[in-house]
Formats: structure tokens, C-alpha cells, sequence
């Protein structure tokens, strides 16, 4: 059985060492709360919470799945003990504001939590991660009513969120949905339509179950521009605040899938259900955005979660299985076969999945500091900048970490050969639950189109120059330090080779907007090797200057840099490919008839 274990030095290291995540909170107002010794209190607990709680049901959740019984959804043995727990300890609360309920910490520790928990148990977190995107809506978009009735009901836990957007025919296209929503008298709305897949939809783990709905007005536009979104309650508050009557809200059956078992993958019939409006009418999917984005965020963590996952115990089983001597020669006399780390192509199955589940907790609390910055500050130019650079790295962050973590949780099942594909070990679990990461909260198709069509064209290339431009200040203050030459030369011919490519792009695409579609995916996932890199190479430096300064964990800062020599000298090199394939033109793709494709 698959175990997991917090890896709380590499939390710090990236958290303290650095980012540097004390001196950004005590630069943001109303974030002074979160002190060192408070952050560690955080961890630690969170920590704990995840290992013995979460962890122990990540099978249990997989091989039960979810029942539908009577109308109710029944989640698999513990899941709901462990989620009373979760919220006696106060942990939906974390980053919400003290006005409803909430404790007003920073937005960065609750995603440490949620690292934590995502990769205990990717299923069981999921219940939580949702609640957290319909809080975040209802705190930015709902009336002050609203907010009292429940915002306080989902901080305190007591309640969970569902996000309702797709219908059968209606996924990444939103202009199509059809779920209709119609006036009443008393200023709510009925609401009707049936919406599919919805995540966390009906359970057996909270009082009731606050679902945030896309539905359309009568005399709503047609496409996007004619989406409303709404409040609809499974059971409507009733005088004092609490679950009461029921609401013609019902889950109409599960959906038999690949993975995340433990998580109730839900039909849910509205039919005439009272909803109340959030936002303006015909806005929302404006104010859904809010929600998207935290959830693009919330799933970058699923491919870090993933990749940690299968590498601890990747890891630890290539250490222990014996198969074959090294080539070099006997390595364990006393035994019969060398453990199989000792080969090389097992050590690049290890190094791809260590360097990007590190890679990749870099690259979530880099974003989730943008997050804080875009939540607290007061100081309208940050705000700003904050605001574009999270707008930029969102679908980088969602679709490259969700890509790559599905690579690394295949490598970690190749280590265990034959007895990786045996759902004992949990490796075909920790596959079959990352699949699903590309797919959800917008498709990696659908992130690149976002990133090089919206993000970075149609701002005339801003949002990257303004990237670009960090990654410069970087390379010039490091330009005299020899010993970061493998990383900044190379990260600097890249950072100008990622301005060069998207003008060529860019000018494909005046005279052909397919160019766009066709380089995009390429496009993302090279912007995704930049972004790392320039991450590695900050991890690699603050190293070095730990080492130089003299250290009792040598061992740890070594074996850092080391893994960014390999990002550098063996995934880096993608980027070479990526860009040949991008540039060579949407021909290859739109030329053969659609009748041909099959014969
Ligand atoms: C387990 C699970 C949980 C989910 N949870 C929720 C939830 O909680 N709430 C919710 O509302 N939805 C949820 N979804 C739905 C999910 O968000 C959609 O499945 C997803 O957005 C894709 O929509 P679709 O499946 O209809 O695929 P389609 O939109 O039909 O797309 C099919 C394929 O075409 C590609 N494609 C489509 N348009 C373009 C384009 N313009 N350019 C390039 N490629 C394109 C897509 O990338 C995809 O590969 C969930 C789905 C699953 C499977």
C-alpha cells in the first residue's frame, strides 16, 4: 500500500528559503497574523492532519467509491469523520475574512494545506477545494445578505460549495448551456435544467450543499453573454439561518469513472429549484471567473500532488527492489541483485518525478504569493502588476503541472515494473487520479488557447514581456556568479528565444488565426519549461548561497542543485522540439480533408 509522508523541509525551502514568504506577509496589510512561528504551527498541524487522517483513506476512497442510496450520496468509510474533524479544526476558515467567520490569513498558507491534504488523499480534498471556489464568489460577488446567510455557513464548513457549469452538450463551449432560470416574485428565481459531471454534488458529509449555477434569464442573449449565475441551496435556509426545507435540487445518478472514486462525480436535476441571483444578470460568467481561477490554481496543485505522490514511493521501492547488478559493477555484495536505482534509466524515472513535483511547488507558491499580493495589498500599481502576472501564469500553472504530473505519476508506476500495473501499490490509483487534472476546470487545449490568444496576444505580448523582464533582472544580477553559468546562460537564450518565437507566431496568425490553435499547446507547454527554469535556477542559487555560507545540510542544498542541473541538461532540452513544432505552421494539421482522415 502507497504511504505518504509531508515533505515539510522542502515546504520550507521553497516557502522560507526561497520566497521568502515572512518578509511578503509582513509587507501586505492584514497579513501580520501570519507570523514564523505561526506558519509553522500551520505546517505542522496540516501536516499531521494529512498523514494520519486523509492519507489512510486514499485507498479505502478508491476501491469503495461513492454510493448513491435513496437519493443520497454516500462517500466511502471515514470520509465523513475525517471531514468533521477537518472543519472542528478550523481549517475551511484559513484564508477567508474574519467577517464571516473566517481567521484572515493569507491565501498562500491555505494552499500549503491544501498541497498537504491534495496529496494525502486527491479525492477526499476535492470536497473542500470546491467549497473554497464557491466561497471565493460569493465573498467578491454576493450581496451582504448573501454573505450572512452563506458565506458564514461554507467558512465554517458546516456547509460545502459545488460550482454547476457543464450540461451534456455543453462543456468547454458555455455559450450553449441551456439551464433556465426564471423570475418569481419574491426576487428569486426558478431554476431548471440538468447539469452533468458536477464534483462533490450530493454527499453525506456536511449539512447541506450551497451550488453555484450557470443558467440563463428568459430574455437572455444568446451565447455568452446571456449567462446569469446563481445561488441554488439544496435545502433553502430556513428563519434561523439553517438547513431547512428541501429544494428541488437532486442527484439524478454517479458517474462510473477512471479515477478520484472517493469523490461523487454527480447528474444534478434542477427543477424548479429557488435560486438567487449573484451579480449582475447576463454577468456570469464574469463573476464565474473568480471561481475558475481559484480552481485553475486549486488543480495546478493536483499535478504537484501527483508527482510527489508517486515519486515518495517510486522512490523508496527502487531502493528496496533488487533486479540485476549495475553495469559498472556489484554494488550490495551481500545480496543477490543491486536495488534497482542503481540503473540509470530508474534514476531519470526518479529525477524527471523529483524535479517536477519540487518544480512544481515552486511554481504553485510563486502563483499563490500573486494571489495574496492581488488579495491584500493596498498599493494599486502592485495590485496591478500582481493581477497581469497571475492572469499570465494561471493557465501555465493549471495545464503544464496537471501535463506533467500525469508524466511523473507514470514514471513512478514504471519503477515498480509489473507490480506498479497491481492496484496493491496504489502507483495505477495515482495514474488513473491524475488523469483527470488535464481535463477538468478547462482542458490543456483549452488553457493554451487562454494563455496565447488571450494573455499574451491579445495584449499585444505585455503580460510575457513583463515575465520576460523578470527573468532578465534575474540573469543580470547573476550574470558574475560563475557558478550559476549552467543556469543563467541557458535561461537567458531561452528568455529571449520566448519573445522571438511568439512574434513569429503572432505574425502567422494575422494572416491565419488557425496558427494560433496550432501553436498553442507547444506554446504553453514551452512558456511551462521557462517558467521552471527560472524557478530551478533560484532554487539552485539560494542553495549555493547556503552552501557558501556554511551549513550542517549540505547533503539537501547538493542534492538541489543537482536536480536542477538535470531540469537543465534533461527536460529543459524539450523546449528545442516544442518550438520546431510550433513554428511549423497549422498546414500540417488543417490541410487533410476531414473525410480522409479514416478511410
Ligand atoms: C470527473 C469530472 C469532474 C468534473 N467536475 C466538474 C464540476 O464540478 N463542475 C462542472 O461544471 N464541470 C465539471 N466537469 C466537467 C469538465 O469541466 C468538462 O468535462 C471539461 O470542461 C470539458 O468539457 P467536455 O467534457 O464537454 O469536452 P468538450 O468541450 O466537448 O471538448 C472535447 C475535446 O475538444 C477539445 N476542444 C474543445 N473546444 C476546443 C477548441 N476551441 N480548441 C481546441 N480544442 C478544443 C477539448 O480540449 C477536448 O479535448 C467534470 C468532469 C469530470 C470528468
Amino acid at each position: 500500500m502507497g504511504e505518504y509522508k509531508v515533505p515539510h523541509r522542502d515546504i520550507r525551502f521553497v516557502l522560507n528559503e526561497v520566497l521568502d514568504i515572512s518578509a511578503h506577509y509582513s509587507h501586505l496589510p492584514d497579513c501580520d497574523d501570519a507570523t514564523p512561528d505561526m506558519i509553522e504551527a500551520i505546517l505542522d498541524e496540516g501536516g499531521k492532519f494529512a498523514e494520519r487522517v486523509i492519507a489512510p483513506l486514499n485507498q479505502v476512497g478508491d476501491k469503495q467509491g461513492c454510493l448513491l442510496e435513496n437519493g443520497t450520496v454516500k462517500t466511502p468509510d471515514g470520509f465523513k469523520e475525517a471531514y468533521q474533524q477537518y472543519i472542528d479544526s478550523g481549517w475551511p476558515s484559513l484564508p477567508h475574512s474574519p467577517e464571516w467567520g473566517g481567521q484572515g490569513l493569507p491565501e498562500s498558507l491555505g494552499l500549503a494545506i491544501s498541497e498537504m491534504t491534495g496529496t494525502a488523499n486527491w479525492s477526499w480534498s476535492m470536497y473542500p477545494g470546491l467549497s473554497h471556489g464557491a466561497m471565493c464568489t460569493i465573498e467578491q460577488h454576493g450581496t451582504q445578505e448573501q454573505k450572512e446567510t452563506y458565506l458564514t455557513k461554507l467558512v465554517s464548513g458546516k456547509w460545502t460549495g459545488t460550482m454547476c457549469l457543464t450540461e451534456s452538450h455543453c462543456g468547454t463551449d458555455l455559450g450553449l448551456l441551456r439551464t433556465k432560470a426564471t423570475p418569481n416574485d419574491d426576487g428569486s428565481y426558478s431554476i431548471s435544467g440538468t447539469k452533468i459531471f458536477i464534483s462533490a454534488g450530493d454527499h453525506d458529509m456536511a449539512e447541506n450543499i450551497v451550488h453555484i449555477v450557470l443558467a440563463r434569464l428568459p430574455d437572455a442573449p444568446a451565447g455568452t453573454k446571456g449567462i446569469s449565475l446563481f445561488i441554488v441551496p439544496r435545502q433553502l435556509p430556513n428563519s434561523e439561518g439553517e438547513a431547512g426545507e428541501s429544494n428541488h435540487v437532486s442527484c439524478g445518478s454517479l458517474e462510473h469513472k477512471m479515477g478520484i472514486h472517493g469523490n461523487s462525480t454527480c447528474v444534478m436535476n434542477f427543477d424548479n429549484a429557488k435560486g438567487f441571483l449573484i451579480g449582475a444578470p447576463n454577468k456570469g460568467l464574469n463573476c464565474m471567473f473568480t471561481f475558475m481561477n481559484a480552481a485553475r490554481l486549486g488543480t495546478a496543485i493536483q499535478g504537484l500532488a501527483h508527482a510527489e505522490w508517486g515519486f515518495q514511493n517510486s522512490y523508496r521501492y527502487a531502493r528496496d527492489r533488487l533486479q540485476m547488478r549495475a553495469l559498472t559493477g556489484t554494488k550490495e555484495e551481500s545480496k543477490p541483485a543491486d536495488p534497482i536505482i542503481v540503473h540509470p534509466e530508474v534514476r531519470k524515472l526518479l529525477l524527471t518525478q523529483k524535479a517536477i513535483a519540487e518544480g512544481a511547488r515552486a511554481m504553485v507558491y510563486f502563483t499563490a504569493m500573486l494571489v495574496d499580493k492581488v488579495t491584500h495589498s493596498k498599493n494599486t500599481k502592485e495590485v496591478s502588476e500582481a493581477d497581469s502576472l497571475l492572469a499570465f501564469i494561471t493557465p501555465i500553472a493549471k495545464a503544464f503541472l496537471t501535463e506533467l504530473g500525469f508524466e511523473a505519476a507514470n514514471h513512478g508506476l514504471q519503477v515498480f515494473g509489473g507490480h506498479g500495473y497491481i492496484a496493491e501499490w496504489g502507483m495505477e490509483q495515482n495514474v488513473r487520479d491524475s488523469r483527470i487534472s488535464m481535463l477538468y476546470e478547462g482542458t490543456t487545449q483549452i488553457q493554451a488557447l487562454d494563455l496565447l490568444g488571450r494573455k499574451v496576444l491579445m495584449t499585444k505580448g505585455e503580460s510575457l514581456k513583463q515575465f520576460t523582464k523578470i527573468i532578465h533582472l534575474f540573469c543580470k544580477e547573476n550574470t558574475n556568479d560563475k557558478k550559476m553559468d549552467e543556469f543563467i546562460k541557458p535561461l537567458n537564450k531561452l528568455n529571449k528565444e520566448w519573445g522571438s518565437i511568439t512574434m513569429k507566431v503572432g505574425m502567422k496568425a494575422i494572416t491565419n488565426r488557425d496558427e494560433v490553435g496550432a501553436a498553442s499547446v507547444d506554446f504553453l507547454m514551452y512558456s511551462g519549461y521557462a517558467v521552471l527554469a527560472y524557478l530551478w535556477a533560484r532554487m539552485a542559487k539560494t542553495a549555493q548561497e547556503k552552501i557558501k555560507q556554511g551549513t550542517n545540510e549540505e547533503a539537501f542544498y547538493q542534492s538541489k542543485i543537482t536536480t536542477a542541473r538535470f531540469y537543465y541538461q534533461r527536460l529543459l532540452p524539450r523546449t528545442n522540439s516544442l518550438i520546431e513544432t510550433m513554428l511549423s505552421g497549422a498546414d500540417n494539421l488543417m490541410s487533410l480533408d476531414e473525410e480522409s482522415f479514416m478511410f
